[in-house]
């Protein structure tokens, strides 16, 4: 007989979830969390944490052996790439991360049930398959966070070898010579600034009319610009003529074709890597027999507080439309668990929710686009600043890009901020804040920023929405 456990709070997969099992927990909740893999999910094991630490390096490499020369470093030519000794340190980082929410699961008291889980019922799960063996929990509430996996192209499926995916590319221990990736999304242009740095031949194919096209158009631009001077070959409008395609010995031969005139370019490459999006896990658990659940292309539909159409049953993560990202996924958890344990959290607003993007430059962006706040009806003005024109962006020799703020043209009201350039993920913070706190573009222009740093970037945009920036 399957054994029968009963929590206040059950939470089906352990991914970025893990965030909210510990707020569960600090608000005395007694907590279940199923998960059939590693703790950490996505993020941790194939995703955020792994990526990042081979961009780390890939920048480390490029500053060193780019930059080196004019930086003062003598013998910096001798310097050069160690892959196995990269991948042990990804494998270090983590094991590391992944030891730490072990750590913190065990420190908040949350059962972990190790197997795959099945829904019984809107509050209850068939966990079985893995260490924990056949147990049967429910609970009051449920958090489903099952996640997300690569999504598949036709005539492209992945063989783990010529043809991957970001999972098997962070698991290699080796830089392919002549690499092509297709979609050039968040996900296409890392990996794409990443191979290049590494050496790579590398060649972006992106179905849509610009690379990064959830991004501004100004930012699609200014990467491509830049993207192009590093030697990325860039197919916008194209994709890959599956038909044409033969892989054999080691490497893949196709043609690019553009959509509109069908103009053809040969190709070979030893990878293509396919980063066209990732795909909802939510087949089978179950979700189908619970009454009340709305799914629309294997989304979730939930509401601001996450609840679904079933009582007492919450999603979150890369499962509910709206971002995808590590960090909206553990803050729509926390909003979930404050709003079950009958807290009163503030909604879940994904126009305050920071993207970024690690390629270099970095991409940063929060709130609208200009082209989104003229869709929605909104009256903008705009300011632009170069970062060629900041002190601290010379002295750290990365001069590209810009930083870009929206404002509604009769308030000032800043409604976004699009940020592409040195540190771009770190300098989103402040208009993150500053768009929580509805402060507006002129406050960010009278706030004094230290200097010489790159947040001066910020003021100096803010002022221009006004037609005033003062070092340009
Ligand atoms: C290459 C790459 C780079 C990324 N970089 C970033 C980044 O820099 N910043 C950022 O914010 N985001 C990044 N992301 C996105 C981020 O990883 C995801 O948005 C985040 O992990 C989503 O969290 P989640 O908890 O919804 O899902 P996941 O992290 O996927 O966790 C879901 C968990 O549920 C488990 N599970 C699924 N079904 C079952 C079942 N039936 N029974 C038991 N367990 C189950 C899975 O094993 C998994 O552990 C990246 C993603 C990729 C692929």
């Amino acid at each position: 007989m399957a054994d029968q456990q009963r929590f206040d709070l059950l939470i089906l997969g352990g991914g970025m979830s893990y965030v909210g099992a510990i707020r569960a927990a600090q608000l005395g909740l007694s907590v279940g969390m199923v998960e059939r893999d590693r703790l950490g999910g996505t993020c941790l094991n194939r995703g955020c944490i792994p990526s990042k630490a081979l961009l780390e390096t890939a920048d480390l490499l490029h500053r060193v052996t780019e930059q080196g020369a004019e930086f003062g470093l003598a013998g910096h030519e001798g310097i050069s790439l160690d892959y196995p000794a990269l991948a042990k340190r990804r494998n270090a980082v983590i094991e590391k991360h992944v030891g730490g929410v072990e750590f913190l699961m065990k420190k908040n008291k949350v059962t972990v049930l190790k197997g795959n889980g099945v829904l019984a019922g809107p509050t209850s799960v068939h966990v079985s398959g893995g260490e924990s063996g056949d147990v049967e929990a429910a609970a009051e509430h449920l958090i489903l966070a099952t996640g997300s996996a690569p999504r598949a192209l036709p005539g492209l499926e992945p063989d783990g070898h010529v043809i991957i995916t970001s999972d098997e590319a962070l698991t290699r221990d080796d830089v392919p010579r002549r690499v092509t990736i297709v979609g050039a999304g968040a996900i296409g242009v890392e990996w794409a600034s990443m191979y290049r740095d590494f050496g790579s031949e590398v060649t972006l194919v992106e179905f849509a009319d610009r690379i990064v096209p959830l991004e501004d158009p100004e930012i699609s631009k200014e990467l491509t610009r830049v993207f192009k001077k590093r030697g990325i070959a860039i197919h916008a409008g194209s994709t890959i003529d599956t038909a044409s395609l033969k892989v054999a010995d080691g490497a893949a031969s196709f043609t690019i074709a553009t959509k509109d005139n069908g103009k053809r370019t040969d190709t070979t490459s030893d990878v293509i890597l396919v980063a066209v999006g990732r795909r909802p896990l939510t087949e089978n658990i179950g979700l189908e027999e619970i009454e009340g659940v709305e799914v629309e292309r294997g989304y979730v539909k939930v509401d601001e507080f996450m609840r679904t159409g079933a009582a007492r049953l919450y999603a979150i993560g890369d499962i509910v439309p709206g971002f995808a990202l590590a960090h909206v996924a553990s803050h729509e958890a926390v909003v979930a668990v404050e709003h079950l344990a009958g807290h009163d959290p503030e909604p879940v607003r994904m126009a305050q929710m920071p993207r970024v993007t690690f390629c270099r430059p970095q991409i940063a962006s929060v709130g609208l686009s200009e082209e989104e706040a003229k869709a929605a009806g909104r009256e903008v003005k705009t300011g632009s600043f170069p970062f060629r024109a900041l002190g601290k962006a010379t002295i750290v020799g990365e001069i590209d890009g810009f930083a870009k703020l929206v404002a509604d043209a009769a308030t000032g009201l800043l409604l976004g901020t699009h940020i592409i350039g040195p540190h771009a993920g770190d300098l989103i913070a402040e208009p993150t804040f500053a768009q929580v706190v509805e402060a507006t573009a002129a406050e960010i222009g009278m706030t004094v920023h230290a200097h010489p740093t790159l947040p001066e970037v910020l003021p100096e945009a803010a002022l221009a929405v006004d037609g005033a920036p003062i070092h340009i």
